[in-house]
């Protein structure tokens, strides 16, 4: 390997000369404590800035092991290590000067979540850190005082005080991991007590806005019924007390504006472990649950929704059902039957968010229109079974249908943010009213498989005379946080709704070409198994299939993954 020195003589060789002289500059170089890669050299300083990434070694990194031997311990120091880097880089990012994106030093920042990324890795004890440097220039011709001061000045003081234990504040740290250590704690402790989810007293749910994930100021914090009390003494924090969720059917009841999606939008994040100061650390929910909606227009392939839909009247198979356009209905059939093959064990939906016509018939509607003329089982018919026949539980808020009173097994009121447990209330209210159908003949599970169409794996493209093709690899590109196209393909998952990272939605696009270079003629189940494997054996730079790891890469749960290929 190359040595800074020869670096730096590089360097000033090329001061001066035109941009392009840069790519000499590609290679690794030994700094002492820690090795810097120049992986991707930018081709005009108007271009993405080139990407670097600097790896120290475990004996100079120092952390002790206890910070990074679990897979949730890595995870927390991975995620702790990237902000504090990123603190340090924004002190001297555009500090070196000239044209376009000249001096820029930038990470990826992380939001809320705690989530593998490829812009932190430990492995062993070694972090490699991923991030982006603009090649100074003046116009177009290389400045190489300016990346000198970037090379040998800025990055030395970021991986300094950003990634060494000996300047990290050990306080800090030890909260880092000991937060990480009890959620894991809380998710362990959901399977043995039975729950679904756990609301720590105390939480604050409510986003600051719209736009912004950070909690909100002056909020009502979260405090349990008495009668859904748990307290779990957690390892390093002791005692916490909070709302369990036991499986079953709960349901999240009360007036409008009084705080019911704002509940279930946290459970739907607790399958997500939330950095400290978020407001909900201690919101933790079964890590298989999946947000259930109604999603019209989505693409529907070859999936079983005869549990929910039959008989259509184009005589359509609803055991191999595809659309390029699902309705409100069969959308939100798809979703849950695909929940379902994705191992989901906790289905949370919004009747705000549902299809009217899914969720019930009323009994004046059942006496006009006769059943044999109407294709759809109600989910109020088949969701007792869901979770007596097949244990799936279910969160799932009302506002105006009562008709599931009759099949829950709790109903929490959100009365002005307060939580009130009013199971027996509502049970109460029922008495002496008939009740309408609560369960529909032929309860099954989707049992069909599905292979998923992954043709055309590269693309061709002319070569330079024009006289013949050359194939290479798709092109893999993000638009905004949800969206991609892998080749001519695009695909938009804003309504994946727990798809919460744009680095997520990247690592999707990478999962899609991967699959369609490696696992062509597999079925859905074996292609998200594949996917996870390599995974776990390579780290999330194992389904880029190329030397250089991109940043900017989190994972996503195999449930999103699954969603993805769905939609594919
Ligand atoms: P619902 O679903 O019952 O109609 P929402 O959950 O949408 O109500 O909440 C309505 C509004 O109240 C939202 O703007 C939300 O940010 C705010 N809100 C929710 N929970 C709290 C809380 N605990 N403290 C303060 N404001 C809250
Ligand atoms: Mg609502």
């Amino acid at each position: 390997m190359r040595t800074a020195e020869e670096l730096r003589t590089s360097l000033r060789a090329i001061d001066r000369r035109s941009y392009p002289a840069y790519k000499s500059l590609a290679g690794s170089f030994s700094f002492g404590r820690y090795i810097l890669n120049i992986e991707h050299i930018q081709g005009d300083p108007f271009a993405a800035p080139s990407q670097l990434s600097v790896t120290v070694d475990r004996r100079a990194a120092a952390f002790p092991a206890a910070c990074y031997d679990t897979p949730w311990n890595r995870a927390a120091l991975e995620d702790y290590l990237l902000r504090r880097f990123s603190r340090q880089a924004g002190r001297f990012s555009h500090q070196a000067k000239g044209s376009g994106k000249s001096g820029v030093l930038a990470v990826n920042i992380p939001g809320q979540e705690v989530l593998e990324r490829t812009d932190c890795e430990v492995r062993s004890g070694s972090v490699t850190l991923r991030f982006e440097v603009g090649f100074p220039a003046n116009g177009r011709t290389i400045n190489a005082r300016e990346l000198e001061k970037i090379l040998f000045e800025f990055i030395p003081v970021c991986v300094e005080q950003g990634l060494l234990y000996a300047t990290t504040p050990k306080p800090e740290l030890t909260q880092t991991i000991h937060l990480s250590e009890d959620r894991h704690f809380i998710r362990d402790e959901l399977a043995r007590l039975g729950l679904a989810a756990f609301v720590a007293d105390g939480s604050i749910l409510p986003r600051e806005s719209g736009v912004s994930d950070r909690p909100m100021e002056n909020a009502v914090p979260f405090q349990s019924p008495a009668s859904l009390a748990v307290t779990l003494e957690l390892p390093h924090r002791g005692p916490v007390r909070g709302m369990g969720i036991p499986r079953g059917i709960t349901l999240i009841a009360g007036g409008g504006y009084h705080g019911k999606s704002t509940l279930l939008k946290a459970l739907e994040r607790g399958v997500y472990d939330h950095i400290a100061g978020d407001g909900r650390e201690y919101v933790i929910t079964d890590s298989t649950a999946v947000k259930i909606r109604a999603e019209d227009g989505r693409k529907v392939t070859d999936t079983d929704i005869s549990l929910f839909i039959n008989h259509l009247p184009s005589g359509r198979d609803t055991t191999r059902f595809s659309t390029l356009d699902a309705s409100g209905s069969t959308s939100q059939a798809a979703n849950i039957v695909e929940a379902l093959e994705a191992g989901s064990r906790l289905l949370l939906m919004d009747e705000d968010t549902s299809a009217t016509n899914f969720m019930v018939r009323d009994e004046l509607m059942q006496a006009v229109i006769s059943r044999d003329r109407e294709p759809i089982t109600p989910f109020l018919e088949r969701a007792a079974d869901l979770y007596q026949k097949a244990g799936v539980s279910l969160i799932l808020v009302v506002g105006s249908c009562g008709a599931y009173f009759h099949i829950a097994d709790h109903v929490v009121q959100m009365d002005a943010y307060c939580a009130k447990d009013i199971t027996a209330c509502a049970k109460a209210a029922l008495e002496g009213r008939p009740a309408p159908a609560l369960s529909a003949p032929h309860f099954h599970l989707p049992a069909n498989r599905r292979a998923i169409d992954l043709s055309g794996a590269s693309q061709t493209r002319r070569n330079y005379r024009g006289d013949s093709y050359v194939r290479e690899r798709l092109k893999v590109k993000r638009f905004g946080k949800t969206a991609f196209s892998v080749g001519d393909r695009e695909l938009d998952l804003r309504y994946v709704e727990q798809l919460v990272d744009g680095g997520q939605t990247q690592a999707l696009a990478y999962m899609v070409r991967y699959a369609r270079e490696n696992l062509a003629g597999l079925h859905m189940d074996e292609v998200a198994a594949a996917l996870m494997k390599t995974v776990k054996e390579k780290g999330l730079g194992g389904i880029c299939g190329s030397n250089v790891i991109p940043a900017g890469l989190a994972l996503p749960r195999p449930q999103e993954i699954f969603a993805c290929f769905n939609r594919y």
